[in-house]
């Protein structure tokens, strides 16, 4: 299938048409016809999910000891947002928000939002006892949140992501991740969407993140799909492949059938700029895309 170059329709104009600001930045009422791509996007993943994969769908909420526990503090404390509440009686409440600045009353929870839909799993897993000589996957999906600081097309503080997840031995993981590496290029020529991989880091706090993301891309732990969202010269990461090695095994103890440390691995799938670069490529009117592409999407 040929891959379309972008439509000409300027992408303020596509922006309008699919996702209603509200007063907070990249936060988002999202439209019946940016719905429509997503529902036909999340389907079109479902019909390439292995066999034998345990399918779990999250809250945007996760436990805030879990978070802490998966060392999400260390790496990315920028992104994270918590969940507080008012506490107290009935008094106590009502005096609080009699205050201008009531914010200072709330008190955290044992929540905080997901940053990504994989990371209650590895706790779950553990819980379950060693993992099969086979090998476990998993597809999960949440609504999740980082507390992003610029908001451009594409960049939302809420989005949705899905994600297959991989527990093994390494040799498991490492096949797992090559195998979506080249699925995912073949979905993605399916779309009719441009796409280029590349390998990538993730984006570490502060000057010790900085060697962090070295390190990451000089043992190639993170591949990412580009499909042009604002531009086909800086195309944005719509989907990732990640290799986490012993990181989730060592907090969570997960160990394989013969007793030895498991390693994990993940495809996340952007759902809101992979819908974006879908209406990007093909426009508005979904009746004028092509074909197969509506095809594949049930649309
Ligand atoms: P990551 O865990 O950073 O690899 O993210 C997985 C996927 O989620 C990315 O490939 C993006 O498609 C999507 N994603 C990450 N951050 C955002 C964001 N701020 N807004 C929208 N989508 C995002
Ligand atoms: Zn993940």
């Amino acid at each position: 299938m040929l891959i379309a170059p972008l439509v000409e329709d300027d992408l303020d104009s596509i922006t309008q048409a699919l996702l209603v600001p509200s007063p907070v930045g990249g936060v988002y009422a999202r439209t019946g016809l940016f719905e429509r791509a997503i529902e036909g996007l999340s389907s079109f993943i479902s019909r390439h999910r292995e066999p034998e994969t345990q399918v779990l769908r999250f809250p945007p909420v996760m436990s805030r000891v879990e978070l802490e526990r998966s060392g999400y503090l260390h790496s990315f404390p920028h992104l994270l947002g918590g969940v507080s509440c008012l506490k107290g009686d009935e008094a106590a409440i009502r005096a609080a928000v009699k205050q201008p600045d009531w914010v200072d009353e709330l008190a955290p929870t044992e929540l905080v939002l997901s940053p990504a839909a994989c990371y209650p799993v590895y706790p779950m897993a553990a819980a379950a006892g060693p993992i099969p000589a086979k090998g476990l996957i998993f597809d999960v999906a949440s609504d999740c949140f980082r507390h992003e600081s610029t908001h451009e097309v594409g960049r939302f503080q809420t989005f949705q992501m899905r994600e297959f997840v991989c527990l093994g031995t390494p040799e498991q993981v490492i096949d797992f991740r090559t195998r979506w590496i080249f699925l995912a290029q073949r979905m993605a020529k399916l779309l009719g969407l441009k796409h280029e991989l590349a390998p990538a880091s993730d984006p570490f706090f502060g000057r010790a993140g900085r060697l962090a993301a070295m390190s990451q891309l000089e043992q190639s732990l993170k591949f990412e799909l580009l499909i042009p969202i604002r531009s086909e010269e800086e195309p944005t990461a719509c989907m990732s492949f990640n290799c986490h090695r012993d990181h989730f095994s060592t907090v969570w103890h997960l160990v394989t059938a013969n007793g030895d440390q498991a390693h994990t691995g993940c495809v996340a799938f952007g759902l809101d700029r992979l819908a974006l670069a879908m209406f990007r490529t093909h426009g508005l009117d979904l009746t004028k895309w092509p074909a197969i592409v509506r095809e594949n999407l049930s649309i």
